[in-house]
């Protein structure tokens, strides 16, 4: 999507620092971290938010959760534990309309969340 800027770290457009990508899905650091470990992982397709998955995308929200799994190994918060967050809508503070949950780690998280 044109004015998308997920879209465009994506395609690499915008420069971000990359730490995965395949086919389908591509995973870069936060540029505003709120943990010593956070990494965004998102669909390559366009996909405003979670209200707007169907069946269709059913794989590759699973394919997004291992990817997820394999990086929480490969930086090190697979013992120490970890949180993966998708805030969809404005109550939950969405502010980027294209699908993608946030892994965070290397710190003790609070619960709940604010
Ligand atoms: P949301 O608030 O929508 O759940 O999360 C969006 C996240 O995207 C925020 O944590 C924000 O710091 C991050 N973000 C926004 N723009 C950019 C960008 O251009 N590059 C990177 N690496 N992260 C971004
Ligand atoms: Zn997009």
């Amino acid at each position: 999507m044109a004015d998308c800027v997920f879209c465009k770290i994506a395609s690499g457009e915008i420069p971000s620092q990359m730490v995965y990508q395949d086919d389908a899905v591509v995973a870069f650091k936060d540029v505003n971290p709120q943990a010593p470990i956070h990494i965004l992982i998102i669909p390559r397709q366009h996909i405003p938010s979670l209200m707007d998955l169907d069946e269709s995308n059913a794989a590759i929200i699973g394919h997004i959760m291992l990817v997820a799994k394999n990086l929480a190994r490969q930086f090190g918060i697979d013992q120490g534990g970890f949180r993966i967050v998708s805030n969809c809508g404005a109550d939950a503070g969405q502010s980027v309309d294209h699908v993608h949950f946030h892994l965070l780690g290397g710190r003790s998280l609070q619960w709940p969340p604010g």
